[in-house]
This record gives structure tokens, sequence and C-alpha cells, in this order.
């Protein structure tokens, strides 16, 4: 079969590679769709040759079994979360594989991903999906869409609250659905006129240049409300981006006893005022994917909601283009870029 690697320096290769066999406990999925994420970009701009399939956003068809298996059955639909634990530490024991503190394994990191025509996964990192929800939406369940999800349940976003989403790539992008969805009020964030114009797409209620606008003036105006008028923010922020500046903007944008889910990756370290948090009485949480039993409550949201991240995704490439499709993610100008198989 086939199978993309990573080799260094924004390049990869599409090699051939044996078929794997599902060992106990795992099955063998026909990758459908796969997404490429931010962290695998992260990947693609490093020295490293990964020497083995990348990629972790795998929706697909169980094709076979392993000795073992308790629930899959040959022919479910499933999305596969990404991190497969030791299933025995306290983290672990949490959902939280993603911190597993002994035998971590990402998927496309640590052993063989998805950007393959097959992978194996441990049964229970593969969710399986409703009837009433596409094989695309499982790609975002894999990974950003359930991320975006997480983030907003643990800031207990609230019908007809206020959000800002700060960054409006893949991440963001799903916030801003999964949001409209819950009935929220939604602004979204960037400096890229492709990601606005796809916030828009995607059901923002507005959407900010940070690049020539004030980010926090445009915010809290966003949050006002006809007839009301104690309103001094908006009520949750997600900061998908990374970016100092946007962080910059949290405090002076939230409302008082607003909430805040910090879920991008960035190198800052001093933007966060204790006086500020403590005029705004706000919450802060650092948010990093998310629990395994919050997968089977996504899916059951997308079932009961009827929500599809179609709007979010901007190509789909095979694996014979992984170069272009590497590169059109790396340019950052797009939404949503999948390998179908
Ligand atoms: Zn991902
Ligand atoms: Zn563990």
């Amino acid at each position: 079969m086939k199978g993309v690697v990573f080799t260094g320096n924004r390049t990869v290769a599409v090699r051939e590679f044996e078929t794997p066999e599902p060992q106990h406990g795992e099955a063998l999925i026909r990758v459908l769709a796969t997404g490429i994420c931010g962290s695998d970009l992260h990947v693609y701009r490093g020295d490293r040759d990964m020497n083995q399939i990348g990629g972790h956003e795998p929706a697909g068809e169980v094709v076979a079994l392993g000795p073992g298996i308790v629930n899959l059955e040959v022919g479910d639909r499933v999305s596969v979360h990404h991190h497969q634990g030791c299933g025995v530490c306290d983290m672990c024991a949490r959902g939280e594989t993603v911190r597993c503190r002994h035998g971590h394994q990402c998927y496309g990191v640590s052993r063989p991903g998805s950007f393959a025509e097959y992978m194996t996964a441990g049964e229970a990192n593969c969710i399986p999906l409703p009837e009433q929800v596409s094989i695309d939406d499982g790609v975002f369940m894999a990974c950003v869409g359930t991320t975006a999800y997480s983030a907003l349940r643990r800031i207990e976003a609230r019908a007809h609250e206020s959000l800002a989403v700060f960054g409006l790539g893949p991440v963001g992008l799903s916030a801003v659905l999964i949001a409209k969805a819950m009935g929220l009020r939604v602004v979204g964030t960037d400096i890229a006129p492709e990601r606005l114009e796809l916030g828009l797409a995607c059901g923002a209620d507005a959407v900010v240049n940070a690049a020539e606008e004030d980010v926090t003036e445009r915010a809290v105006e966003f949050a006002q409300v006809p007839g009301v008028d104690w309103i001094d923010g908006v009520d949750c922020i997600i900061e998908t981006s990374g970016s100092t500046a946007a962080r910059e903007c949290m405090i002076p944008s939230i409302a008082r006893y607003g909430r805040i889910a910090i879920v991008g990756v960035g190198q800052d370290d001093k933007v966060i005022n204790p006086t500020q948090i403590h005029g705004k009485a706000c919450t802060i949480v650092g948010s990093v994917v998310f629990p395994l039993g919050w997968s089977w409550d996504f899916a059951r949201f997308l079932a009961t909601s009827g929500m599809s991240f179609a709007p979010a995704i901007t190509h789909r490439f095979g694996l014979d283009d992984a170069d272009e499709a590497l590169r059109t993610a790396d340019e950052g100008r797009c939404g949503k870029v999948m390998f179908v198989g």
C-alpha cells in the first residue's frame, strides 16, 4: 500500500509499505479520508526524517479485526482518536491518553499514521460514527473538531452568549461551526483575508481583520446587546492562533466573569497580566486536545445537531499529490486540507 512520510525540511515522500496486520485488540482500517493538522505542519517544517507514515486525523471503514476485539465489527465506520495511551496510568484512567505518563503513542509520530491506504488502531481509539455523521465529519472528530468542542465545553459556553474565536484555521473554524450549532453569537479574528471569508462561510456573525482593526474594540462592540448598557466584553474566548498579539487582546476583550480557553500552541510566556485577571474575575483554562470519552459525546452532538464541517473544507488530494497537499496547508490561506482515499 501507499504511505506518505515526512522526510524533513518541508519535504515528503510517497512510499510503498506492507499493509499492516492488526495485532491483539486492534482493527485494520481502510482510510477513506484523513486531515492535515497544524501539528503535522510542525513535523513538516522540522528537519527530522520521520521514516514512517505520518498523519493522525483519519476516518474510515473497519476491514479486519485482530484477536480480542470487544465491540467493533468489520464494516463499521469509525473515526480514530490519535493518542494511544498505556491504558493504566492516572491520565489514561481519565481518558487523557494525550497526557499518558508512559507508553504514550501518537499515530503518525510514534507509530504509523493515517496518510496511507490502511492503518491499524487500538479498539478503544476507534469511535463508531453514527449513520448521520459523514466520513468528512469523522475526520474532524479525530482531532480538530473535538478539540474545538472540548474547549467550548471546558469554558461552559452557553446558547445566546457571545464568543470571540481568535484564529480561523481549522480549529478556529471548527469552533465557529460548533458554537453556531450551540446557539452562540460568534465573532472571528484572523490576519488572512481568505480565513476571514471562511469564518463567514462557517457562520460567524462578524469577522475582524486583526492586521487592520483593533481586536479588543471590535470584540467589545460585538458583545453589545441593544437595551443592555453594562456589557463590557465577550462572554467567552477561544484562543487558537498561538499569536502573542492575539493573546494580549484576551483579557481586555473578555467580560467580567468571562471564560477563556487557550488552545493554540504559542511561544510567548509573559502576556497574561494577573492584575487584569483579578480585575475581570475571569477564568482562563488551558485546553489540550480532549479526553477519549468526549469523542463519543461529540459523535452524539454531531448526530443530534445535524451540523457539518463541510464549509471548513477547502482542499482534497490523493496520496500521490502529498507534496502539493502539504504545501497548500503550510501556506495557511486555506481551511481544512484532506487526503481522500
Ligand atoms: Zn490534528
Ligand atoms: Zn497512560
